[in-house]
């Protein structure tokens, strides 16, 4: 056990400080010599020239991308197809995703410029070869020709082994003992290895077990095949932290330090029997500080004292770069041990991009520009240099100018090595070896089979074929070498040129329009920590609201009537102004509404905090919309000496009349939208979370909305029903089941007076299709979010799952797994990942439906729920989708297998069922997405992703058929249907002529 594991505080640093400041910082730092630069240059322009040089006659990838730059349609359609084509078991499958790839790109006019063999071999596969398609045949249809000179099974065969051939470029065996073979000593000055197991991250116990074993098994090959030679100069093995456990999440803490610290510990205690080198690799920056967690209390473990083969990666990219250096440094200074610390740039940047965005964060947790990047890994690289022997640096780098400026800076040879990826940098690293062999290099293999060498196989594509790479750019013979000696600190020129121009900060990503709603990072612990005592200092309202009787409901429509009036004149842009000031209210009141979230609506920390997000974006959203909808009106073109102008006007008293399963989001999106187009509105919370309401509305008062025009009526159906069936409602907004939805609708017809629009939006029997293209992994994350997240009491959420029957048995075990490792329990603890269902009668609801599923279907899972109204997710096979008949609002998945040709009954059975909400799609097959689109008249459809969490402004939310009226809520359609439209014509020229007219003259 760790010896110590409170031994430094643990790592903490802001998680995505302002560029401008580092930069300053680091352009100040970044300066040396006109000697020291002239070297740095002299050695780069000989490596690249190196790299130029390099006439491989089998190729690489490089070549591989230089042919089909990853900036063209044939690029892409290369990688998807290099991504999936090998997992996919079926041959008729395997054809269709072929040729939908092969009809992406204009293969046929691409005349082969490389000699390479990779590329020609591949090239010939794909149909691109002159000598198998003739000019003047169209893309479209390739296959088909091809098939009738070939036949499909050469064609499917031979396009496979060009995939396979891209893979094994950059994968040393598919076994340890094939790679360690490979790795076999050859020359004068070997390259050092440390060996990798590939695969994507643990999503159940399973998998963490096999990773588990794997990586025993091969420290055990490495150990023995390992000579004699003392550290540094010994092989070595990557860990991945993902791998090793199934909820690696900074949210599941404790969970992770009990479970993975021992077993970390455990292969790092084989590795010292070995002396080899042992590095955990960095992965994404939320699992920054839960990673060092476990590293700081694996290396102090007091069985691994007198070895010095432990270390781990540091990203560059990462804003957080430095302050990770000094605390490894502090760690190993504290425990007096030495540490390997490879540095690298970072592989995600793309998906920390993008999460940053999503999760609306104060900034990006990596820098914008790649100058910034290469800047910092400098700087790194000169603190770590400073830190030898303590501290062993490994530069894991493919850039020339990195590598010249580290020789330069590391001032001869001790004490470092350099690493480059298998696949890539040789010719780098060949030239070096001769220029320098006094400089030892280590080489990254990664050993797998190619099922597993997916996902590595894509990352390493991105990264050759990104135009920003230094690899594709000293590929490229059109970018002169000057251009590639460019100095990062000369790239960014100045402090305030440190973020990239394009890519703005989270918060302003739909600027001007609206401002975006502010989220947080839960591996962020500081943040987290913050949020979760805020939430738990917010004490429980007294008592709960009063339900309102039938005449206290009337009184307020008839408040409302009279309020009406004067809300209707208030113009928009003080309406707009008042619901701008209710998102600012709310998103300081976070912590208040959170809490309420849980305890009235038991929702877990990260489905509340989407909540109040998605409240805050439906204020912005509609005021942004409202002030270009409900303004000055617009002008009508008409004839001459005349003014036409057409507005939009409140129609009256809305009747709002929402759900408890997003009891802030959807109650206050409905209120706003309806205040915007300047109506006065009678709100009615559902029963269950009248609290909500009571401070939502209370919320909206204080930010100005008179309290005559915004009113709230507690109470239940019955009350509901005296709302709707009310003479002085002029519309009616409703989100609920169906049944009700139609219930109003008839009330609604049977009134006299003015026809009363109804906006609805109901439930739905959602379904995914699944198909072999896609990757187990991301539908197993994918189906566990949408179907069990909020204990499935979402209207979008997952009801119906269909497997291609090929791949079904690994997709369903790996759900199954994946499920069996949510935890359920008290919302207010964040490590919670399902919460209880909303009441006791909803629980005996879906009780009752398991009961008959257990009956009736296949069960794949049946999970254990602890006592209260709490439901675990399970997962039942049904024969037939028709068994499944209504909605079943909770944590429940059914599945049903189909077999390639008999997707169009999918469809049908889908149509069948009468809703129309939302549909998951997981295919990398367009052309198949593409009918499915086309054809399922459904809402809001998610290709390749989860399929909740409709974003305001960006997935507008409502679906077809029994499923709503539409128009989308948080879409640009939405308001208007609240309003009813005036014109107002005005002769102009009524007072004795046309005189605009006249003066105009000739
Ligand atoms: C031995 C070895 C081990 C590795 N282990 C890991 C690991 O554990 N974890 C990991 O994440 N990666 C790891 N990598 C991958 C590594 O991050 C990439 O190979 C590396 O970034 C490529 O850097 P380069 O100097 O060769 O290329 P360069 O082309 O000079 O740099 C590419 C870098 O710039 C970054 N970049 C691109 N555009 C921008 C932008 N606009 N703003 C900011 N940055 C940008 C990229 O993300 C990338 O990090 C490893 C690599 C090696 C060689």
């Amino acid at each position: 056990m760790p010896s110590d594991s409170a031994l430094l505080p643990p790592f903490s640093a802001p998680y995505a400080p302002d560029d401008v400041g580092i930069a300053a910082t680091l352009l100040g730092a970044a300066k040396l010599s006109a000697a020291q630069e002239a070297r740095i240059d002299r050695v780069a322009r000989k490596l690249i020239e190196a790299i130029r040089a390099n006439d491989d006659p089998l190729g690489g990838v490089e070549d591989m991308l230089r042919e089909f730059a990853l900036s063209t349609k044939e690029g892409l359609a290369l990688m998807v197809l290099a991504e999936a084509l090998l997992r996919v078991p079926d041959a008729r499958t395997a054809d269709q995703f072929i040729e939908d790839k092969l009809a992406q790109g204009d293969f046929v006019h691409h005349e082969t410029k490389s000699t390479a063999f990779l590329v020609n071999a591949s090239a010939w596969a794909l149909g691109v070869s002159a000598r198998v398609i003739q000019p003047g045949e169209t893309p479209q249809g390739t296959i088909g020709r091809l098939t009738k000179r070939l036949g499909a099974p050469a064609v499917r065969a031979a396009t496979r082994q060009a995939m396979r051939l891209m893979g094994s470029h950059f994968v040393l065996g598919e076994t340890i003992e094939a790679a360690l073979e490979r790795a076999r000593p050859r020359s004068e000055h070997p390259s050092r290895y440390s060996f990798d197991m590939l695969g994507e991250g643990a999503r159940t116990a399973d998998d963490a077990g096999r990773y588990f074993d794997a990586y025993a098994r091969a420290i055990e090959a490495i150990g023995r095949a390992a000579g004699a030679n003392p550290l540094p100069d010994r092989p070595g093995i990557s860990v991945k932290l993902s791998a090793l456990h199934p909820r690696f999440e900074a949210v599941s803490r404790a969970r992770v330090m009990n479970e993975l610290v021992p077993r970390l510990v455990d292969l790092a205690r084989r590795a010292k029997a070995f002396n080899l080198n042992f590095t955990v690799d960095a992965e994404e920056a939320d699992r920054l500080e839960l990673s060092l967690d476990v590293i700081a209390a694996a290396f102090a473990d007091n069985s691994l004292v007198g070895w010095d083969g432990f270390g781990l990666a540091i990203q560059a990219y990462q804003k957080r770069a430095t302050d990770v250096i000094d605390y490894v440094d502090g760690l190993a200074r504290k425990l007096d041990r030495r540490v390997m610390l490879r540095l690298v740039k970072g592989a995600y940047w793309d998906t920390e991009i993008k999460r940053a965005q999503e999760r609306g964060l104060d900034g990006y947790p990596v820098f914008s520009r790649k100058a910034m990047t290469d800047l910092n890994y400098i700087a790194c690289a000169q603190k770590l240099l400073g830190l030898r022997p303590r501290i062993f640096p490994q530069f894991a780098t493919h850039n020339a100018l990195t590598v010249a400026t580290i020789l330069e800076l590391a001032g001869g040879s001790g004490g470092f090595e350099f690493q480059r990826l298998h696949g890539m940098g040789e010719a780098l690293y060949a030239q070096l070896g001769e220029d320098r062999p006094d400089i030892a290099h280590r080489t990254y293999a990664p050993v797998g089979s190619h099922r597993d060498l997916l996902a590595y196989l894509v990352r390493r594509l991105l990264e050759n074929g990104a135009n920003s790479s230094f690899v594709a750019q000293a590929a490229d013979n059109t970018v002169p070498i000057d251009a590639l000696l460019r100095r990062p600190a000369d790239i960014i020129g100045a402090a305030n040129r440190a973020c990239h121009p394009d890519i703005p900060p989270p918060a302003d990503l739909y600027a001007p329009f609206r401002q975006n709603s502010r989220g947080i990072e839960f591996g962020e612990r500081s943040a987290l920590d913050k949020l979760v005592a805020g939430i738990a200092a917010e004490r429980a309202p007294a008592h709960k609201p009063a339900m309102a009787t039938p005449q206290q409901a009337e009184a307020a429509v008839v408040a409302a009537r009279t309020g009406f009036t004067g809300w209707s004149r208030t113009a928009a842009v003080q309406r707009a102004k008042m619901l701008e000031r209710a998102a600012d209210l709310l998103e300081g009141r976070g912590a208040h509404f959170i809490a309420l979230l849980q305890r009235e609506g038991g929702k877990t920390l990260d489905d509340s905090v989407s909540e109040v997000r998605e409240a805050i974006d439906f204020c912005r959203y509609y005021a942004a919309q409202g002030r270009k909808l409900f303004g000055d009106g617009q002008e009508m073109p008409g004839p001459t000496g005349e003014s036409n102008v057409l507005r939009l006007r409140g129609r009256g008293v809305f009747a709002a009349i929402s759900p408890w399963n997003f009891p802030l989001a959807i109650f206050l999106g409905q209120v706003t939208a309806a205040l915007m187009a300047g109506n006065a509105v009678v709100a009615k919370p559902a029963e269950q979370t009248p609290l909500i309401a009571a401070e939502a509305v209370k919320l909206l008062h204080q930010a100005g909305v008179p309290a005559s025009a915004l009113h709230l009526v507690q109470g239940d159906g019955k009350i509901g029903a005296a709302l709707v069936a009310h003479p002085a409602i002029a519309g009616v907004v409703f989100t609920g089941s169906t049944e009700v939805a139609r219930t109003i609708n008839r009330a609604l017809a049977a009134k006299d007076g003015p026809i009363v629009p109804l906006i609805a939006e109901t439930g739905g029997i959602n379904a995914m299709i699944v198909d072999a293209t896609a990757l187990p992994e991301q539908v197993a994350d994918d189906v566990v979010t949408s179907a069990f997240r909020s204990a499935g009491q979402r209207c979008s959420a997952l009801r119906l799952l269909f497997v291609q029957d090929v791949v079904a048995d690994r997709m369903i075990e790996m759900i199954a797994g994946a499920a069996r490792e949510l935890k359920l329990g008290d919302p207010a603890d964040p490590a919670t990942h399902v919460g209880p269902v909303i009441d006791a009668e909803a629980k005996q609801k879906l009780d009752a439906h398991i009961a008959r599923m257990k009956k009736e279907a296949r069960v794949h899972f049946a999970g254990d729920a602890p006592a209260g109204n709490f439901v675990a997710p399970q997962i039942f096979e049904l024969r037939d989708a028709g068994l499944l008949t209504e909605e079943v609002f909770g944590p429940i998945l059914h599945v049903v297998r189909y077999r390639a040709e008999t997707l169009d009954r999918v469809l049908a059975a889908i149509e069948r069922s009468g809703y129309g909400l939302t549909l998951g799609i997981h295919s990398r097959i367009e052309d198949t997405v593409d009918d499915i689109v086309a054809r399922l008249e459904v809402g809001n459809i998610y290709v390749n992703r989860n399929m909740i969490g409709a974003v305001v402004g960006v997935q507008p939310f409502g679906g077809f058929g029994l499923s709503g009226t539409g128009p989308k809520a948080g879409g640009p359609h939405y308001l208007a249907r609240f309003a009813t439209e005036q014109t107002v014509t005005v002769n102009t020229a009524a007072a004795g002529g046309n005189a605009a007219l006249l003066a105009g003259g000739e």
